[in-house]
């Protein structure tokens, strides 16, 4: 695989340790049917993850309950490994009832901590596989307008048990100041329900350039995305990845276009130990601690 991916250049010493190891990352997606999960994945990870998938005909049988899939890979990059797992959840709100839809994928992190737990009660410790799910990209549509009920209720179960980075999804079907006004509005509503995101650690003693880079991932949050698997004539002639529209082409790697890049510089390169961290030592902890207690430990 080629070595685009960015996950070897991780800056801090923290991350030394994982480096030398080879390390593992959980990402799930989580959002309503056609927002673009599967085309996002693809557009970070670069790698074919996902196959196209047979699309149930009208009153044909889907199943009755979020389905929980994932799907891993190796990949090395400079001498780098990590394996990464992408856990999708499709069926997500499709349901005429939805209020629980939330469940079968609280059920799944929870599942991915007991078998952690377990592991960590064995005797012999020393290689734990660690398949907990260290961030959760969920996608809320491009309304324009607020988060919706089922936004806010997933967000409420979740939010003590996961990394939640909310993204809008599929961008360019806004204008940039519509996006302005979009995220202010949900970050309102996040603040209002007392939900808590992912909120990368702010750094003082960073140099100048970390922290600036820092503080513009921090500024773009919830990330206005464009997915796309195919390419297109970019504005200086290059083939680059984007969609076209009969009014211009909106480059999924260009910065000045959509969110993208910062999403991606966070998750793979500057912000991936901390989520791993965050997750062991917070939500992980929680989890442990009320589990034990429960048990009368
Ligand atoms: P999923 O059901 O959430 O996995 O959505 P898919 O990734 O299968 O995408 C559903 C449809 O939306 C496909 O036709 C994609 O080509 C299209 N799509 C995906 N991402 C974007 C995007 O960022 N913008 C636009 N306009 N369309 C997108
Ligand atoms: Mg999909």
């Amino acid at each position: 695989l080629a070595s685009w991916v960015g996950f070897s250049n991780l800056p801090n010493q923290v991350h030394r340790r994982s480096v030398r190891r080879g390390f593992q990352f959980v990402a799930m997606v989580v959002g309503e049917s056609g927002l673009g999960k599967s085309t996002l994945i693809n557009t970070l990870f670069e790698t074919r993850l996902y196959q196209p998938k047979h699309i149930p005909a009208p009153g044909e049988d889907r199943g009755k309950t979020v389905q929980i899939e994932s799907i891993s890979a190796d990949i090395e990059e400079n001498g780098v490994r990590l394996k990464l797992t992408v856990v999708d959840t499709p069926g997500f709100g499709d349901f005429v009832n939805n209020d629980e839809c939330w469940k079968p994928i609280v059920d799944n992190i929870e599942a991915r901590f007991d078998a952690y737990l377990e592991q960590e009660n064995r005797v012999n410790r020393l290689k734990l596989t660690d398949n907990r799910v260290h961030a959760c990209i969920y996608f809320i549509q491009p309304t324009g307008h607020s988060l919706k009920p089922i936004d806010i209720e997933f967000m409420r179960r979740l939010h003590t048990k996961v990394n939640l980075i909310p993204v809008i999804a599929k961008s360019d079907t806004m204008t940039d100041d519509e996006i302005v006004v979009f995220k202010q509005r949900i970050l309102a509503d996040i603040a209002h329900h007392g939900i808590r995101i992912f909120q990368p650690p702010q750094y003082e003693n960073e140099d100048e350039e970390t922290i600036q880079e820092n503080e513009e991932i921090i500024s773009k949050v919830p990330f206005a995305v464009v997915g796309s698997d195919h390419l297109v004539n970019g504005l200086d002639g290059r083939q680059v990845r984007g969609r076209s529209y009969p009014w211009g082409v909106i480059e999924v790697d260009n910065e000045e276009h959509c969110d993208f890049v910062k999403l991606r510089q966070m998750l793979v390169r500057t912000h991936m130990e901390e989520l791993r961290e965050h997750t062991n030592d917070v939500l992980y902890e929680n989890y442990r601690t009320d589990k034990l207690k429960a048990m009368g430990v």
